[in-house]
């Protein structure tokens, strides 16, 4: 028996739209994965530019992280329409510093690859490198208020994902020496 209404999820749907609004919003992911580069270069200087992509679309696959993008960035278009009630329309418009469900829809992406994202996110809202320097400059009447929040969650969840793989192969390697010298002795 088929159900019409049912409503029915396509996750590959989920993951074309979000490509699809990032690149519409100005956002690529060289451009995300240049900050990965920036908060992993000093300690992993042999990174390149090609496996910082790499992570960035492997932390895009995720749905959780699919879904913070694609909520964000709707909020961040209703609010340069005009269509959100007041007094939230003011405050994702003019960026308040005191709103912040910005930063912890965000959070929600930094937590995927673990606790130590949380720092290379902070570090990032801070200086607010590369693209999110662009997201942040409001002159030009986009409003990016989710947007940077979610680039830098991105940048961050990609780094931590690094990080975790790298130790995870020096292990590895240290592990294949161990047992060599062992067999060796
Ligand atoms: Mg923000």
């Amino acid at each position: 028996m088929s159900r019409p209404n049912l409503y029915r999820l396509n996750s590959k749907e989920v993951a074309r739209a979000t490509e699809e609004w990032l690149t519409q919003r100005g956002v690529s992911k060289e451009q995300i994965g240049q900050l990965v580069m920036l908060l992993q270069k000093d300690y992993f200087p042999e990174l390149t530019l090609e496996e910082c992509v790499v992570n960035v679309e492997a932390v895009l696959s995720k749905r959780e992280v699919q879904n913070a993008v694609l909520t964000g960035i709707q909020l961040d278009i209703l609010a340069e329409e005009g269509k959100l009630l007041p007094p939230l329309q003011d405050m994702i418009k003019y960026d308040e510093g005191l709103y912040g469900c910005d930063e912890v829809l965000a959070l929600s992406i930094v937590n995927v690859y673990g606790s130590i994202g949380f720092t290379n996110f902070g570090y990032i809202d801070k200086f607010k490198p590369g693209v999110l320097k662009k997201l942040n400059d409001k002159s030009d009447g986009n409003i990016h208020t989710f947007l940077d929040d979610i680039v830098g969650a991105i940048a961050a969840a990609a780094s931590s994902r690094i990080a975790h793989r790298k130790q995870a192969e020096r292990e590895a390697v240290a592990e294949g020496l161990e047992q060599a010298g062992e067999a060796g002795e």
